[in-house]
């Protein structure tokens, strides 16, 4: 091939296309073709005899500006993508392979360094990455609003109810005990009648707070029922262990000191049904329910404030 067909591609290439001397000290360029031109601002006669790391200005700590040291110092081939300058101040991506050219004896004497402008590619990928960040965001903020109550932001009622039977089932597994708690509060229709809808509101989120600070074990969790009631579910808790627990949470209610002008306290509180149970090979999720439902009624028509189990 003509040695004129060789050069008339270098200056004819769309890429940029530099070559350093590697006998000079600091590895000079001394050829740069007009694609290079181009795409930097900086004409052949600005550039050649100094070392092309004007181009990063001073972003120097890209990682990326590691590799090419240590290919240069190797004297090996690299390919990276940097954040490169034009002589007008404005940033470009440069896609940058670099290969070393050697003399007979196989030293180093140039690196033939080949340019890409890639930076509508990395603008359209860093934009999807924003997007898919903001999908997964978007997708974690569903998945929350899917199992948790608006009003208080503790569990709803799907969560529980998938949560019971996968509870269930373990302790059936393991031989643990499941307590399961159905939390009423007292005389509530008349505290929203005396007190506002809104106060109302304000009572059960901190309510539902309150019984959500309570669990003493991980796999602990309260949910909102529906209305004015909430359930507690706690593993591994023996029958004293359970009704000092519900105890404790009818005290917590009461130390909230909410007024309640038609309560007898002077202040709101909740009545607890309650069921422990040890299983065996059965499945009984829907009578943990039902003997924690019943439990419930007989605590209101003991006069409310109170817990009970069957
Ligand atoms: P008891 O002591 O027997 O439980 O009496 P109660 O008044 O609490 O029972 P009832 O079931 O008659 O009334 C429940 C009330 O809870 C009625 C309803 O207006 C109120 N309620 C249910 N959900 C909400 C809510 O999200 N916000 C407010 N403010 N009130 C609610
Ligand atoms: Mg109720
Ligand atoms: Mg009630």
């Amino acid at each position: 091939m003509k040695i004129e067909i060789l050069k008339q591609a270098v200056m004819d290439s769309r890429d940029g296309i530099t070559i350093s001397d590697n006998c000079i000290d600091d590895n000079p360029l001394i050829f740069v073709n007009p694609a290079f031109e181009r795409m930097t601002g900086y004409s052949f006669e600005e550039i050649t005899n100094i070392n092309c790391r004007y181009l990063q200005r001073n972003d120097r700590k890209q990682p990326e500006l590691k590799i090419v040291h240590n290919a240069v110092k190797k004297g090996e081939y690299c390919l990276v993508t940097l954040r490169n300058y034009r002589k007008d101040g404005t940033m470009f991506w440069n896609e940058l392979s670099i290969s070393p050219i050697h003399d007979e004896n196989g030293a180093v004497t140039n690196f033939i360094g080949i340019q890409k402008d890639v930076t509508p590619r990395m603008i359209i990928q860093q934009q999807l990455r924003d997007e898919h960040q903001s999908l997964e965001k978007m997708k974690i903020h569903f998945e929350q609003l899917s199992i948790k109550d608006g009003l208080t932001g503790i569990y709803n009622r799907r969560f529980f109810d998938t949560q019971l039977e996968i509870q269930c089932k373990i302790a059936c597994r393991n031989g643990d005990s499941l307590t399961l708690a159905i939390i009423d509060v007292d005389h509530f229709k008349s505290f929203n009648d005396i007190y506002g809808h809104q106060a109302g509101d304000e009572a059960l989120i901190r309510v539902a707070d309150s019984l959500n600070k309570s669990f003493q074990r991980g796999s602990d969790f309260a949910a909102r029922y529906g209305g004015e009631e909430f359930v507690i579910l706690s593993n591994g808790m023996a029958k004293d262990q359970a009704a000092l627990y519900v105890k404790s949470l009818c005290q917590r209610v009461r130390d909230l000191r909410i007024p309640h002008s038609a309560s007898s306290t002077g202040y709101l509180t909740i009545s607890i049904g309650y069921s422990v149970h040890t299983f065996g090979p059965l499945h009984p999720s829907n009578v943990l329910l039902a003997q924690a439902d019943k439990a419930l009624y007989v605590a209101k028509e003991r006069g409310r404030d109170q817990f009970f189990s069957l």
